[in-house]
């Protein structure tokens, strides 16, 4: 049957037949809420209602502003569920990239969490096309605000009709192809880019990532988003949870070590998602207070590289087997997901790492090619390195309304060039040298910034590293490695040099080695390598 696949299918599949499972989330107060996806079905219902009340119609957009909780949950389905397109606006961004995006998507009404409230004063100037302000929040604890327009989002739904609760809503039949959700890109190498998701995209990778190999989520799971709502629908794992019955707990603003410790722990989680840098937050915060996570079974690591000393912790000190993914905002996000094969499990311990610490192979669905300069296939031997095209259902069509950037992003055969460049081994894992803008470029050679920033971090005195690309009179550009220390490590520049001679090719050594107290990192904790090209221009490298 031609059956259009429909983002609100998924929370109407959980009501019906895990309706007992709970969602947890910590709030904004730092309290725990909790209620289960029968109760969340029913004030998606109640919210629906509300949004047509306010003059809401297809392909609206709708903008959110908010943590990873169960009112921004609600907002996932409800919006998409009348045929209108929930924007997650990332507060993060620079705050006129947040008016911006906002004025670009066009955003009829904002919900958003009274901490941003003051941030969306800030560019209500720019921000014109927004007509309602909804506060994610109950009477009480209602923000003074100069906004025009403001509701209250408890107020909101409780105005719904008493006997709705009761009725099944009425959802409208939609396009399988219309847009549901709209995201723009964290801005790591140029400015914001908008990719619409569809209610087919997401539903098609919500089924490939959740598959065994990928993030392998069960009914009995239960899942801790780390990685934001507000970025990539936070790698669909709102939409994955409910697709199976998991268990779902959201961090909302708190994603310090000690945090996510609390929720791990004392909620049974058993699998979490992240960026590197939230871990390494959990990390210390383990070994500083010598706790465990025994519950934990699951930890997928992407959004960029994860050094393989990372996954060799989790693994052996904690007994958490540590998958890293590869995606992006154009791909919904997920294109590859590491993990061995049946044949690699009588490697040894060495060789199983080394799969490990490489972006993965790619999920059934997505389609990868390595190409040169001229745009010309190259080998899947796992030496010939290129950039990487991809192609597949998840993967965006267009960018939305912005003709100069889908003139530089599809080639002619319509394959999305994603601006990374990785070696493909014969078995189909990918390994990322770079993205083209990184990559350091000595003497006609290519040098990948993150197998020197992996070497770095598996110093025992180093917690952080980056390499970036200096100008050299000789060979054009060489690296110079910026680390900081771990704590209560003292790594000296010539220590650091000795070790990674002992891990590095001569080509690959960095020219020198600085040390600072942190690393500048983008909205979605990815290092800010711009930052850095601008902070050490002025830096000369030794040239003997
Ligand atoms: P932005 O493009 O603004 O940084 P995205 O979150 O979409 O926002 O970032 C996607 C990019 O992040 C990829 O193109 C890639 O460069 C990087 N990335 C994601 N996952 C990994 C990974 N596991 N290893 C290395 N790089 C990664």
């Amino acid at each position: 049957m031609d059956v259009p696949l429909s983002i609100i299918s998924l929370i109407q599949y959980a009501a019906n037949y895990h309706g007992e499972v709970e969602i947890v989330s910590r709030t904004l107060e730092n309290e725990i809420h909790r209620y289960s996806y029968r109760d969340a079905y029913i004030r998606i219902k109640k919210l629906a209602n509300a949004l047509k009340s306010l003059g809401i119609g297809p392909q609206d957009r709708i903008g959110t502003v908010a943590w990873n909780g169960y009112r921004h949950f609600e907002l996932y389905y409800a919006i998409p569920g009348i045929g209108a397109v929930c924007h997650t606006v990332n507060p993060r961004l620079p705050e006129a990239q947040v008016g911006a995006t906002i004025a670009h998507a066009e955003d009829k009404i904002i919900f958003a969490e009274p901490d941003f409230v003051s941030l969306l004063e800030e560019v209500a100037e720019s921000t014109g096309c927004v007509g309602t302000y909804v506060i994610m929040t109950d009477e009480a604890r209602m923000p003074e605000t100069n906004l025009a327009n403001v509701l209250c989002y408890e107020t909101l739904i409780a105005g719904a009709d008493e006997d709705f609760a009761n009725q099944d809503y009425d959802w409208p039949s939609l396009d399988e192809n219309s847009a549901a959700a709209l995201c723009y890109s964290s801005g790591t190498t140029g400015r914001p880019k908008g990719v619409l998701y569809t209610h087919r995209s997401t539903i098609l990778h919500s089924f490939a990532a959740c598959m065994p190999d990928n993030f392998g989520i069960a009914s009995r799971d239960c899942v801790l988003p780390v990685v934001p709502m507000f970025h990539v629908s936070g790698w669909c794992l709102p939409y994955i949870c409910p697709m199976v019955g998991a268990k779902l707990v959201f961090p909302g603003s708190r994603m310090d070590g000690q945090a996510i410790f609390e929720l791990l722990d004392g909620e049974g989680v058993t699998m979490t998602a992240g960026v590197p840098t939230v871990w390494i937050m959990l990390l210390e915060h383990l070994r500083a207070s010598g706790k465990k996570v025994p519950r934990l079974k699951r930890l997928l690591i992407g959004g960029a590289a994860v050094p393989k000393s990372m996954i060799e912790t989790f693994e052996t000190e904690f007994g958490v087997e540590a998958r890293q993914g590869w995606g992006m905002t154009e791909m919904s996000p997920v294109g590859t997901i590491g993990g061995l094969k049946g044949a690699q499990a009588e490697l040894s311990r060495d060789k199983q790492y080394a799969y490990k610490a490489t972006q993965g192979r790619p999920v059934f669905g997505v389609e990868l090619e390595i190409v040169d300069k001229s745009g010309t296939p190259l080998p899947h031997d796992g030496k010939n390195f290129g950039e990487v095209r991809v192609r597949g259902p998840w993967v965006v069509g267009e960018y939305f309304k912005d003709a100069a950037a889908n003139e530089a992003a599809f080639d002619a055969a319509g394959w999305f060039r994603t601006g990374d460049v990785s070696t493909i081994d014969s078995d189909g894992y990918m390994r990322i040298v770079d993205r083209t803008k990184d990559v350091i470029k000595s003497g006609g050679e290519w040098i990948s910034s993150i197998d020197i920033e992996n070497a770095a971090v598996g110093h025992p005195e180093i917690i952080e590293a980056a390499a970036i690309a200096l100008p050299h009179p000789k060979w054009g550009e060489r690296p110079l490695l910026i680390a900081v220390a771990a704590e209560g490590g003292a790594p000296t520049r010539d220590g650091v040099l000795a070790y990674l001679a002992r891990h590095l090719s001569k080509l690959e050594m960095p020219d020198d080695v600085v040390f600072v107290e942190e690393l500048p990192h983008t909205t979605t904790g990815k290092l800010r390598k711009t930052a850095l090209r601008e902070m050490f221009k002025e830096h000369v490298l030794p040239t003997a």
